[in-house]
């Protein structure tokens, strides 16, 4: 187990700089816990990324250490959808390089807005 504190960031992290707003990004929702934008190559017409603030490498590491948050961004997800599309969505945590994980930020893939294919 890692100690969790408050400012738990890696500063050669992609999504701790824009977390931090050092790198610009399109901000749907905001709280203490998590931060959710709009993923630069969208797969669906809604996919937002939700990460929490605090950095962890991916969904294993987070609910070890902070399962609390990972049940937080589930419950973002289901927001965002309910904004978007009647609450229905699809919710992807790529972990591991080898299973497509190209930020070792964890980050849940919220996509959602239209009927989606299988
Ligand atoms: P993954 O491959 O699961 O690690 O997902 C990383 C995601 O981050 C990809 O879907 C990228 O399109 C997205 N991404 C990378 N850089 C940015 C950025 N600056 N702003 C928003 N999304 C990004
Ligand atoms: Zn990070």
């Amino acid at each position: 187990m890692t100690e969790k504190t408050a400012q738990h960031t890696d500063p050669d992290c992609l999504f701790c700089k824009i977390i931090a707003g050092q790198i610009p990004s399109d901000k749907v929702y905001e709280d203490d816990v998590v931060y959710a934008f709009k993923d630069i190559n969208p797969k669906a017409k809604v996919h937002v990324l939700v990460v929490p603030k605090n950095h962890y490498k991916d969904v294993a590491d987070l609910a070890e250490n902070d399962p609390k948050t990972l049940v937080h961004i589930v419950e973002t997800a289901k927001k965002i959808a309910e904004d978007a599309f009647h609450g229905n969505f699809r919710l992807i945590f790529n972990t591991g390089k080898d299973a497509g994980q190209s930020v070792f930020h964890v980050h849940a893939h919220v996509l959602t807005g239209e009927v989606l294919e299988e």
